[in-house]
């Protein structure tokens, strides 16, 4: 008999029952005070998550937390949208996938500079300093750069953002709820997150963090309509959404981050570092390379580890190789755009357990050699 299906992708990640559950109970109106009871749970947890996400719980930052009908990228757009209009200048550092993604955004709504390296490359520190400047309006940045595995120096853009009065707007859609996130201490004003990876909730709605500094300019005038964040946070103190809520998905968002926080964010934190720490020893003792060898500020992920194919797996090789994975009722992926047939990738992000991780090693191991 085959094992029970995997789900190793960098998000969706796998659910609890409890999560589950929640999204087979009778529907309700979203402007029932049931609803409005569930989307402050949901509400209250985020901001646990946000402003907690410390290895010893200490509070790092103020502001409200708005659950969207929509994934990440829907909120990724929101921050700019508000917060930038078509004579801004958006400084957009972009090292892979998900950075490109910010700086594509942003170039609809307002006037972008991009920082860009190679992806999986470190930011030129003094490069990303010469880009912003007093007219800078705001910076993007992504904290996890899932494309790649690595972890982007948040605090070190945030103190050069702050320097210059600019927004610092942050992705930390593969980070926040399974690894450290400081606020205050790196000087973000917007943090974006999605439902359906560290959170550990099912995709299609996301979380935007807003602090007060990033509430006084914003502009919903600019933004698209489904998108104002004032809207959004008049409505919010309502504990509703703007439009009709995605009612299910809302429970079990509120559910997943309550879960989260009856583990405690150090405890989880803790949980994810030692099983990327796993993931990445249990690879380098098949033989495998990291995918790159992160230097200078940037850091491996503790959440989405990426491995380079080795020689003879590679390119057109590479699809043997994940259909051998998916034989074994494991779902991992593969690199993106110009990393396909490159690298593959697995989250460690939501609530695995031990044996889950080993068996995503021994099911590599095993694809590897078939
Ligand atoms: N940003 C990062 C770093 C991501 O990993 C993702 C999803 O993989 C997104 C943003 C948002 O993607 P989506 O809107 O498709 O959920």
């Amino acid at each position: 008999m085959s094992e029970e299906f995997l789900l190793l992708n960098p998000g969706p990640v796998p659910l609890s029952d409890r999560v589950r559950r929640a999204m087979d109970e009778p529907m309700v109106s979203h402007r029932s005070a049931a609803f409005e009871a569930t989307y402050e749970r949901a509400q209250d947890g985020l901001e646990y998550v946000f402003t907690r996400s410390t290895l010893d719980e200490r509070a790092t930052g103020e502001g409200t937390a708005l659950v969207l009908n929509g994934t990440a990228t829907m909120g990724m757009e929101m921050a700019v949208a508000n917060l930038a209009d078509g004579d801004s200048e958006v400084v957009a550092l972009v090292n892979g996938k998900f950075g490109r993604r910010f700086e594509r955004i942003a170039d609809r709504h307002a006037r972008v500079t991009p920082v860009e390296v190679e992806w999986g490359e470190s930011f030129d520190l003094d490069a990303v300093a010469d880009a912003i400047t007093d007219g800078t309006a705001v910076v993007t940045m992504v904290h996890n750069e899932t494309s790649t595995g690595l972890l982007n120096p948040v605090a070190e853009v945030g103190a050069l953002a702050r320097e210059r009065d600019a927004l610092f707007v942050v992705d930390g859609v593969t980070s926040i709820g399974g690894d450290e996130f400081r606020i205050d201490d790196w000087g973000v004003d917007v943090a974006i997150t999605d439902a359906q990876k560290a959170l550990a909730a099912p995709p299609g709605v996301s979380a935007v963090f807003v602090t007060e500094r990033a509430a006084a300019r914003a502009d919903g005038e600019s933004a698209p309509f489904y998108e104002d964040m004032e809207w959004h946070l008049r409505k919010a103190k309502q504990h509703q959404t703007p439009f009709t809520s995605a009612v299910p998905l809302f429970r079990a968002l509120a559910e997943a981050v309550e879960e989260i926080e009856a583990e405690g964010m150090p405890a989880r934190i803790d949980r994810h570092r030692r099983q990327a720490r796993a993931f990445r020893a249990g690879f380098d003792a098949l033989g495998l390379e990291p995918f790159p060898n992160a230097a200078g500020p940037t850091e491996r992920s503790n959440t989405v580890t990426a491995t380079a194919l080795p020689e003879g797996v590679r390119g057109d090789d590479a699809a043997a190789f994940f259909d051998a994975v998916r034989e074994r009722n494991v779902s991992l992926s593969g690199g993106q755009a110009h990393l396909g047939g490159e690298i593959f990738r697995v989250s460690n992000m939501g609530g695995l357990t031990p044996e889950q991780v080993l068996r995503g090693v021994r099911t590599v191991g095993e694809a590897l050699n078939d």
